[in-house]
């Protein structure tokens, strides 16, 4: 969709990505133990048994767990493999009590599926691209150590241990760092909407392992290196170029590209080697035989699509067709599911009263300003979905202007009132009272006889004019149809 390229000495370069994501799954419980995998707890006191490998132990696996890493399958349109199987990773780690990590290596629980992105989610005309989706993986999560705690000494906090991963592998399909980052930025999306992670990326709960190879136009694929543990949209893209950029240089200074891990340093800018890339077969991988093969029947599978919210996609093109919201309206509303919530909790408090298109500009105009000011997400937005509703409900019954409902909306900010008290006891109704308004106009017409002569005489322009007096006499209390109404047929 992008025609990004590289320049070096010898022309230009592509740059092949390939993603894999490991998502935290949003459950109660770990993959295959009953401790709590609350977040931020006292180190060490969720840890089970089976999770700090006690000998003997075995473990269970966690239905939820499962259902909610076919969800997210069904919600990128994967094939959802109803016979997988957990194999054991070997390696050692002071993290990895059980010496290995139980994952799926050769029969996956998700296979191939599709994440549809917009290079720019808030251009509704910038390009469109399909990334494939290879397959969507179980496996337990390790510990997390702690060398900060002591001079001496480091500590392990085993909290973390075997809570369940899913790890999103996509194609090589990306083509530039702008790419790579709306792949991101959809993925966590669908997640959040789906419910099967919470896509926080700086708590760690959704990680990206970055692959990256450099090709000229046309080419087979290069060597890629793959950068562990990136974790934030921007990291992702800076570490494509960056390293794309160091891969051209090596290349054409005659040099190779060693299939290698990296690791990205934000302060420095640079990606660093770690270690060379192992292959699959240095994990002796088998199949681990405290597990069965996993089955799952034609009910689980049901049950599991019935439980699907309405995806970002189809919601957005229903937000254009069905409610008349702009192309970009309609982009922004769905982009994050709190979003959504919110605007869809308004819209049913507004009932018939308002509009949906009025619902939504003053949503993303009047709210997302405010919010914007105060630095808070709309999941703490001062004012809630009702208390707007009444506001917005107050403009289009026309007992305020669209003007003082912008005042209204910043007094309630500031007190937490409820917008019909402010309208009410600032006297701020905007009236319709046709004698008030006639009594004003005649003094207006009377202090601007030349004027009067004016407009009389074929200036229209001057219209305008009357209204601002007749308004400002009114305090900008006055219904503007009334008034234009009522000045039209004085000034004849
Ligand atoms: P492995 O089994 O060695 O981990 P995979 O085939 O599973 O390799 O690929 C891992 C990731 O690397 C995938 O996201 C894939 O898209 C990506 N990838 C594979 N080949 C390339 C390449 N030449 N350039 C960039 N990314 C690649
Ligand atoms: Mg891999």
């Amino acid at each position: 969709m992008s025609s990004y390229r590289i320049q070096g000495a010898t022309g230009d370069w592509e740059v092949v990505i390939g993603l894999e994501v490991h998502a935290q799954v949003t459950s109660n419980a770990k993959l295959f133990s009953g401790a709590s995998t609350a977040f931020g707890s006292e180190p060490n006191s969720q840890v089970s048994l089976v999770d700090a490998a006690m000998p003997g132990m075995l473990p269970t696996l966690n239905r939820e767990c499962i259902a909610q890493a076919v969800r997210t399958g069904m919600a990128i349109d994967a094939a959802i493999n109803k016979w997988s199987r957990f194999d054991r990773k070997n390696y050692f780690y002071a993290d990895l009590p059980q010496g290995y990590q139980i994952s799926q290596l050769y029969h996956p629980l998700v296979g191939e599926g599709t994440i549809t992105v917009q290079l720019d989610e808030k251009d509704p005309d910038s390009p469109v691209k399909a990334i494939g989706v290879e397959r969507i993986h179980v496996e337990q999560d390790a510990g997390k150590l702690m060398h900060d705690q002591h001079p001496t000494r480091s500590y392990v906090d085993l909290n973390r241990s075997g809570v369940a991963l899913m790890e999103i592998v996509s194609k090589p399909d990306m083509r530039s760092p702008a790419e790579a980052g709306a792949y991101v930025r959809k993925l966590r999306s669908i997640l959040r909407y789906v419910g099967s992670c919470d896509g926080n990326m700086e708590e760690g709960s959704m990680r990206a392992d970055v692959n990256v190879s450099v090709r000229k136009p046309g080419e087979e694929f290069g060597t890629r290196t793959e950068t562990k543990n990136v974790n934030s949209v921007r990291f992702v893209m800076a570490v494509i170029e960056h390293e794309a950029r160091r891969q051209v240089d090596v290349l054409e200074a005659g040099g190779k590209i060693v299939q290698e891990t990296r690791l990205y340093d934000p302060d420095r800018g640079e990606t660093r080697s770690m270690r060379s890339k192992e292959d699959a077969h240095d994990y002796r991988y088998f199949p681990d035989p405290d597990l069965l093969p996993l089955v799952l029947d034609d009910a689980f599978l049901a049950e599991c699509r019935a439980s699907l919210p309405e995806l970002p996609d189809p919601k957005r093109r229903r937000y254009e067709t069905e409610l008349g919201l702009s192309a970009y309206n309609a982009a922004v509303l769905t982009a994050e599911v709190e979003t959504t919530r919110w605007f869809e909790v308004l819209l049913a408090e507004c009932g018939s009263k308002v509009t949906a298109k009025a619902a939504a500009n003053w949503l993303i105009s009047d709210l997302f300003g405010a919010l914007n000011r105060l630095g808070r997400d709309i999941a703490d937005s001062p004012v809630s979905p009702a208390q707007g509703a009444e506001l917005l409900a107050l403009i289009a019954g026309g007992t305020i202007s669209n003007t003082l409902g912008k005042q209204v909306f910043e007094i309630m900010l500031e007190t937490g009132q409820a917008a019909g008290v402010i309208v009410e006891e600032r006297g701020l109704k905007q009236t319709s009272d046709t004698g008030a308004i006639e009594a004003e106009i005649a003094k207006v017409i009377a202090a601007n006889p030349d004027k009067v002569a004016d407009y009389r005489g074929g200036k229209d322009k001057l219209f305008g004019f009357f209204v601002g007096q007749t308004m400002k006499a009114m305090a900008g209390k006055a219904n503007p149809g009334v008034v234009n109404e009522l000045l039209k047929k004085a000034l004849g």
